[in-house]
């Protein structure tokens, strides 16, 4: 196969900072993406209706000049003490999802859930409202590479007290987790990125350290990757994208922020990623079709062109590093 046309993706799980930098982060997801979630760990945190509604405000204008036809969902930060009405009132301001950031897992979350009972006023105003709870799976207190996995008990005693409470499980990144996504209710979803689907841990510090690759969660084997690209091509509803693209200034990379810039490269990523399962044609329910069903969104309208056509990844877009920095990818991906 040498071109795919597919529905436009969606992607449930991306930051685009804030200030002058947000209008090319913005544009380069709106080039390739119908829809797409803005995660809330900016500064200050959109943890209430009327910063929810200046930073939505901001994207719309920055996707707006991107010239790109496409729609911004809202999602508000989960924290401890900002009550009920709070969480009503970001329904109300457009919020699809809440996030539940552990305190202290990653990026500006100090302010995050100590556990889950510390938000039960919130998680059940949350599961009134039909919002999704969006979490990033992670308990900070554990060896780094055990983080997402000890944190599945966690998710468990959620999905167990909040029996209509919809919880999309954000980023997977071991075999574990997908295993549990499964065992859990219907209304348990999980995203997937672009680089924990096309990198292990050896990509990342096999060789030399290459900083583009270090996110949170972090990569895992080659039998954690396995286990996440077979659930992401299985066609299971469950699973969808989420590219978690995050970029980082190089002063920032060079201090050790986490996070991947994927927005430039996922599609093309997850192409070949798709092709090497022999599964291309799953690849529109995983990124165009499964995510919306869950959030209850209608298809996107435009189509998605993936063309076989080699391109050479450039050293830096946007002033960030993105994955497969210099190297040369099989596919494509575009408008159509
Ligand atoms: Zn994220």
């Amino acid at each position: 196969m040498n071109s795919l046309n597919i529905r436009l993706p969606d992607d449930f799980h991306v930051h685009l900072r804030q200030g002058p930098a947000m209008a090319a982060y913005a544009a380069t997801t709106a080039r390739r993406f119908g829809r797409f979630m803005a995660m809330p760990n900016v500064t200050p945190p959109l943890t209430g209706p009327a910063a929810l509604a200046d930073y939505s405000r901001a994207v719309a204008a920055a996707v707006a000049a991107s010239g790109y036809a496409a729609t911004p969902l809202a999602c508000f930060k989960l924290t401890p003490g900002m009550g009920r009405e709070a969480v009503f009132s970001c329904a109300a301001a457009g919020a699809v999802a809440g996030k539940y950031y552990p305190a202290g897992a990653t990026t500006n979350s100090s302010d995050g859930v100590p556990e889950p009972s510390a938000v039960a006023e919130e998680l059940t105003a949350m599961q009134e409202a039909g919002l999704v709870l969006s979490i990033h799976g992670e308990d900070p207190s554990a060896p780094a590479l055990e983080r997402e996995r000890a944190f599945l008990g966690v998710v468990d005693s959620i999905v167990g007290s909040y029996p209509r409470l919809r919880v999309a499980l954000e980023h997977l990144s071991c075999a574990e987790s997908v295993r549990a996504v499964l065992a859990w209710p219907e209304r348990v979803a999980a995203t997937i990125t672009a680089h924990h689907l096309s990198f292990t841990i050896d990509d990342l510090l096999g060789g030399s350290l290459r900083p583009e690759l270090f996110c949170k969660p972090v990569l895992k084997s080659a039998a954690d990757r396995a286990a996440l690209l077979e659930a992401a091509v299985s066609g299971s509803p469950r699973f969808f994208f989420g590219s978690d693209s995050a970029p980082h200034q190089p002063e920032a990379k060079a201090a050790g922020a986490a996070g991947c810039y994927t927005a430039p490269v996922a599609l093309s990523l997850l192409a070949a990623a798709f092709e090497e399962a022999g599964a291309l044609d799953r690849l529109e329910a995983f990124v165009s079709v499964s995510g919306a069903r869950f959030y209850g969104l209608g298809p996107n309208p435009g189509v998605l062109r993936l063309r076989r056509e080699s391109w050479t990844v450039p050293a830096s877009v946007d002033g960030a590093v993105p994955p497969a920095a210099g190297r040369t990818l099989a596919w494509a991906a575009e408008r159509a």
